[in-house]
């Protein structure tokens, strides 16, 4: 990475970070993935139940398998028969480990779901949440944020898991109501009424899709 878009990374993050402050969530800004993790790990007490929803992210800096290696109670939901008893179990977590489809650079979060697990979990249920946010998802205005969301990272998150939609053949949303859509439900996160439980740190990498 050059160093003018490091530094127009450092500069935006600061505008991101002063809208998220605005709207009762706090972030933070790291440098690295290194940076990122120990962040995260100084977020999270020890003992702390843990889970996650499609944080590619989170995997990506490395932070979900200090998780599950550190003094931390990981709730895997993968590992549950009953998925509705994993379900609940999720949403009483101290930290849910979230990832963003995009956001805007004054801080409002978007994301789309299908099943609405992670969307559900990050607007209510969980503790605390923590999104561990790459600046190429940082768009300029909602607009952008929301197109970025059905035009990237949709259709990536359809062709990952193998789904039936028109963006997994195309690339682009079709705005389809196709039985496999995974864009069931949108979650505009723009404000938080409880101090202390939503928080962003703002990686200075490409991270996720
Ligand atoms: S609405 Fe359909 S085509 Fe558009 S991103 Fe969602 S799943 Fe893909």
């Amino acid at each position: 990475m050059s160093e003018m878009i490091v530094k127009r990374n450092a500069l935006l993050a600061q505008k991101v970070i002063k809208g998220l402050e605005s709207r009762n969530m706090a972030g933070y800004y790291a440098a690295t993935k290194e940076d990122a993790l120990q962040k995260a790990l100084e977020l999270i007490p020890a003992g702390s139940s843990v889970t996650m929803g499609g944080a590619m992210s989170a995997i990506e800096i490395g932070l979900v398998d200090a998780v599950k290696a550190g003094d931390y109670r990981f709730i895997d939901r993968d590992a549950y028969a009953d998925k509705r008893a994993a379900m609940l179990e999720a949403y009483d977590a101290d930290w849910f480990l979230a990832g963003a489809n995009a956001m805007t650079d004054d801080g409002v979060i978007v994301n789309i779901d299908g099943n609405a697990n992670r969307v559900s979990a990050i607007a209510q249920g969980p503790k605390h949440v923590l999104f561990i946010v790459g600046m190429n998802k940082i768009c300029p205005d909602p607009d952008t944020a929301m197109k970025r969301a059905r035009n990237v990272a949709a259709p990536v998150n359809a062709q990952r898991f193998g789904l039936s939609t028109p963006c997994a053949r195309t690339g682009k949303c079709m705005d389809c109501k196709s039985p496999d859509t995974i864009c069931c439900q949108f979650l505009i996160t723009r404000f938080s009424r409880h101090p202390g439980r939503v928080h962003v740190i703002l990686v200075n990498e490409d991270l996720g899709f």
